[in-house]
């Protein structure tokens, strides 16, 4: 069974995503649990946990379909000590908001070195903030989110997920989602069906499909190996089609989140449409 669906607006509440889900036709679903763009957030009311619970069980969403992205602020990997403590605790708040609302993961970009420390340091880091928030959390995973390698973010090679995972003490609560526009852009070619074999042989040889909690389903505006991070919609830019009818031919991408964040919202019900076509087509 593929679960495919789109990060959808989370406005007036987490209570909204997945109303906001299902209008378009999603089997999946991403949000934001907070502001993404601020650093505080007021807690979420019994009202609102309820809520959401009630709306996701009505519509049919379980925990196992739907992918919570942390902020944009937060970086694990962050050289100074004081900055790193800030993003830690702030992802153990995140953490702790996906699980009062029932949900297994989160989803979040690795971090940055910002050019102060070298690649394995930063991938230290990173990995002793996911120990961190396992140790004050309780069992919901943490969801490595590869990147196209724009600027001193890491997270855009396979080995540096692996070496990530290798880190964290806890095994059974750690993941990755794979973003194909940030694949294709970090310079793993999907422009074609062996192509993406390849890849994806790749991944699995390096990280393993075990640790596969969800993908993120984008055209990309980005040329091949261009480490920038510009989406596009689905069959328009650079990436073509075929990685999406490889994807949803392949039983490795069941029972995940296949979430859009493609560039025009007006697109999602027409491209959940087809990916869920291709998939009953394979
Ligand atoms: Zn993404
Ligand atoms: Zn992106």
């Amino acid at each position: 069974m593929k679960y495919i669906g789109a990060h959808v607006s989370a406005a007036g509440g987490v209570q909204n995503a997945p109303l906001n889900a299902h209008k378009i036709g999603a089997t999946a679903f991403a949000l934001f649990t907070k502001n993404q763009r601020q650093w505080q957030a007021k807690p979420l009311t019994e009202t609102e946990i309820n809520a959401f619970q009630a709306n996701c069980q009505e519509l049919g969403f379980s925990p196992e379909q739907i992918l919570p992205h942390d902020s944009y602020l937060i970086n694990l990997g962050h050289p100074e000590a004081e900055p790193l403590a800030k993003s830690r605790a702030a992802f153990i708040d995140e953490m702790e908001r996906c699980q009062q609302l029932g949900l297994i993961y989160l989803n979040f970009h690795p971090g940055s070195h910002l050019k102060k420390i070298d690649e394995n340091d930063c991938l230290a880091r990173i990995a002793e903030s996911i120990n961190l928030a396992h140790q004050a959390t309780e069992g919901v995973i943490a969801v490595i989110e590869n990147t196209a390698g724009q600027g001193s973010n890491l997270g855009h090679r396979f080995e540096h997920l692996a070496a990530i995972i290798e880190q964290v003490d806890d095994r059974s609560r750690v993941g990755v989602c794979l973003d194909t526009c940030h694949t294709f852009a970090a310079g793993y070619d999907l422009r074609s069906w062996e192509s993406s074999e390849q890849t994806f042989a790749e991944f699995e040889a390096i990280v393993g499909f075990e640790y596969l909690k969800g993908m993120h389903l984008n055209g990309s505006k980005s040329a091949y190996a261009s480490r920038v991070d510009r989406h596009h919609s689905l069959g328009q830019g650079n990436l073509g089609m075929a990685v999406f009818e490889y994807i949803m031919a392949d039983p490795r991408f069941d029972g995940i989140p296949l979430v859009l964040e493609t560039i025009d919202e007006s697109l999602w019900p027409e491209e959940i449409a087809l990916l869920a076509s291709l998939a009953q087509a394979a």
